[in-house]
């Protein structure tokens, strides 16, 4: 007589998709968010611009088709790092609404978890974390997204972050929430 499988985990993760201008905050939420995670017991992993357009984009550019192939090949990362059982945050600019949908639709609606850091250009730009905004208006720096290149913000996100009015912990925590009620299925 054929024996019962084990039990499938149904316990499933997710793409939290971090999408917002150069200094909106995406990277210190998504670290802070990664350091909740990892607290709650849960494997997790973070993929930014600077650990992406190091290794695995570094032959692209910034300009649109660049942009675009840089997004492709990060969903299909998260794609196989949920698969492997990490919950997956990624936090890169991401301009353009196409290429979010593109993702969402090659990692899963029901797994993907659309997050826009409504930082007002004005802020970003007066934090200049990196100096790059003071590069890109001195045109030293070409297709600057907010400057010399479009951002198209989400028009339906999950959640909307204002980091001029609260810490990165408290946007943390309220991405926490947000995983807890459509981060599992
Ligand atoms: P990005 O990754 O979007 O380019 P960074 O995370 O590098 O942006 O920088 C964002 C800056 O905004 C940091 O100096 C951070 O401390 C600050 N900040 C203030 N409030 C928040 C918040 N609620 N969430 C994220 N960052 C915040």
């Amino acid at each position: 007589m054929a024996r019962s499988l084990p039990t499938e985990n149904t316990k499933t993760t997710t793409v939290l998709w971090l999408t917002g201008l150069s200094g909106a905050g995406k990277t210190t939420l998504a670290d802070q968010v990664a350091r909740d995670l990892r607290a709650a017991g849960q494997a997790c992993f973070v993929l930014d611009g600077d650990n992406v357009r190091k290794g695995l984009s570094q032959d692209l550019g910034f300009s649109d088709a660049d942009r675009t192939e840089n997004i492709r090949r990060v969903a299909e990362v998260a794609k196989l790092m949920r698969d492997a059982g990490l919950t997956v945050i990624v936090a890169l600019i991401s301009p353009f609404r196409a290429e979010r949908d593109a993702a969402r639709t090659s990692i899963g609606n029901d797994h993907f978890i659309e997050i826009y850091l409504d930082t007002p250009l004005a802020v970003a730009e007066q934090r200049d974390v990196k100096g790059l905004y003071k590069k890109a208006r001195s045109g030293e720096l070409k297709n600057f997204t907010g400057i010399d290149s479009p951002y198209e913000p989400p028009l339906a996100p999950a959640l909307t972050i204002h980091t001029e009015t609260e810490t990165p912990q408290q946007s943390a925590a309220r991405v926490m929430q947000v995983l807890n009620v459509k981060g599992n299925r």
